[in-house]
């Protein structure tokens, strides 16, 4: 089936009504404050940039499920085991919606290239070298609401957009960390199925022969892979950023961040934050209000994704991984 417009809401832990309005082309403008690092150029390939790593590694032949979280693969099969839902998707995919979040995004944004914003088109060309991926468009976006997202249409390049209080609320590494989750996305052709989740959200209670009972049961299936699917491109982040503290300094900053924090935040912090939720949450009283509170999300809670992210970075899988991993001649600092 063809891959279609896809809003993956990635960043923020967007509610299962979240409005059609994200794609309105609303201009208020967020406090200008920048936190970002500038990006510099170097020609050597071994560049110290303080506590982070030194040299970008490339995953030359790497394969979506070398770094696919167990619960993706696992919600993957369930996802297709539900009867219908490829009818559902045929009757969703097309729509007009696709074609105006499209149209209206090309005509909003600044595209991205050598000759317009060089240093985020660059973060984009090393996160797809890492990923052995082909680099989509990149787009940047006015907009309050710190965001960033994948659309696929079928039979056009793929596109990227991200938000502008984004791009201020992070350094550049941590933007790049970001690029490199939507480019997961992308290598791990989650796109056929982030429309289903995405359109459902969108309507599906107004398609004929859907009734509100089924497409809330699908809809709690979607949401369950989708929240599967964001784990496994936060380790994308970490296959490109290379230091679990940038991609879990970006999980902090959506959960709390603002640019005028942000050289007062505390990554180790938030990470002992995540690990006393666990800890609260074991309760069944904890378990109960954890439960309600991710069932409708269709992205898991920044802690627990930092959490996840920080484990899964000790872990044997990932370590292979990154020996494999060869040096690439380009560097971006922290
Ligand atoms: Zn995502």
């Amino acid at each position: 089936m063809a891959a279609a417009a896809l809003p993956l809401f990635c960043g923020a832990v967007a509610s299962r009504k979240t409005p059609l309005t994200q794609f309105s082309s609303s201009s208020v403008l967020f406090s200008s404050l920048s936190s970002g690092v500038a990006v510099r150029k170097r020609r050597s390939c071994r560049v110290s940039i303080g506590r982070f790593r030194a040299e970008l590694a490339v995953f030359r032949n790497l394969d979506a499920d070398d770094f696919r979280h167990p619960l993706d693969k696992q919600n993957t099969v369930l996802l297709r085991a539900i009867p219908g839902l490829n009818e559902l998707g045929k009757a969703l995919l097309g729509t007009v919606s696709e074609q105006i979040m499209l149209l209206e995004n090309i005509g909003t944004s600044v595209l991205v290239s050598e000759n317009q914003l060089a240093e985020l088109h660059k973060l984009m060309v090393e996160a797809a070298a890492v990923l052995n991926i082909e680099p989509p468009d990149l787009y940047i976006r006015q907009s309050p609401v710190p965001n960033a997202y994948t659309l696929a249409v079928s039979g056009k390049k793929p596109f990227v957009v991200v938000h502008t209080s984004l791009v201020e609320l992070l350094t550049r590494k941590e933007l790049q960390a970001v690029l490199a989750h939507e480019l997961g996305h992308l290598k791990c052709d989650h796109g056929v199925w982030l429309t289903f989740a995405n359109l459902l959200t969108l309507g599906a209670y107004t398609i004929p022969g859907i009734g509100g009972f089924i497409a809330q049961n699908l809809e709690e299936q979607l949401f369950r892979w989708l929240r599967a699917a964001e784990l496994t491109c936060d380790r994308a982040a970490l296959l490109v950023a290379q230091n679990p503290k940038v991609v879990v300094s970006v999980l902090m900053k959506l959960a709390g961040g603002s640019p005028s924090l942000a050289d007062q935040l505390n990554v180790d912090a938030f990470l002992d934050q995540a690990r006393s939720y666990e800890k609260a949450s074991s309760s069944p009283i904890g378990w109960y209000i954890r439960n309600a509170q991710t069932r409708q999300l269709s992205h898991p809670l920044p802690v627990l994704r930092a959490r996840e992210i920080d484990e899964w970075s000790r872990s044997q899988e990932y370590h292979t991984l990154l020996q494999r991993a060869t040096p690439m001649n380009s560097t971006v600092k922290a």
